[in-house]
């Protein structure tokens, strides 16, 4: 297992790997940043973004914690969003959830100690919508069942926030997907409509919440 002394030491192999690699790379991106995705995920320590997929340094701005939650009552979450849409301009909004999450499955077991047990009644919002659906599946399907319903119910949570509904009234591009991960095969998968305007999402949830 990597120890402290280690990651320093693979911090100054990768320092100097990249600056004879690729001259000046470093240089050239210190001064500013323009990612083109925010990413908000579990985090899970399996399910870094920046391995998962593969994009230069600089082009995802992130935000994660236990079960990849979007509180609408969070500064934290809050922050991160209003800077990313308001201030870097930030065109895709990506909700990662996965399959073996450990947070949405203390949810379901309320095995959780404060606060994350606190924390994680934001999932178990979701599990009381969903409680006839989840409940007729085995305990493994109903905690993946539960991720990805959980996914959607977050990427609903920031499309109904003001800091993106004025973006979108002032016609600025943003676009809202979830996806879920699969630790198994490494593979992301799309779970529902990707969101790019308010009518586009008004339409979409009125008919998610409608039967
Ligand atoms: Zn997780």
């Amino acid at each position: 297992m990597p120890s402290i002394k280690q990651m320093f030491e693979n911090n100054r192999n990768w320092s100097e790997r990249v600056r004879k690699e690729t001259p000046g790379y470093l240089e050239s991106i210190s001064y500013d940043q323009r990612p083109e995705i925010l990413w908000i995920g579990c985090s899970d320590s399996r399910v870094g973004p920046d391995q998962l997929i593969g994009l230069p340094m600089g082009s995802v701005f992130v935000h994660r914690n236990v079960a990849n939650i979007f509180a609408t009552n969070d500064l934290n979450c809050l922050a991160v969003l209003e800077y990313a849409v308001d201030e870097l301009k930030v065109p895709n909004i990506v909700v990662c959830g996965h399959y073996g999450c450990g947070g949405v499955k203390a949810a379901l077991e309320h095995s959780g100690v404060q606060p994350v047990d606190l924390w994680l009644d934001q999932v178990r919002f979701v599990y009381n919508r969903y409680t006839k659906e989840l409940n007729m599946l085995s305990p493994v399907e109903r905690a993946n069942r539960l991720a990805e319903l959980n996914v959607e119910s977050q990427v609903h949570n920031i499309c109904r926030n003001t800091i993106v509904r004025e973006a979108w009234k002032r016609g600025q591009k943003v676009n809202v997907i979830g996806v879920i991960y699969d630790i198994h095969d490494g593979l992301l998968r799309q779970l529902g409509t990707e969101y790019s305007s308010q009518e586009v999402w008004e339409t979409s949830y009125g008919e998610a919440f409608s039967g």
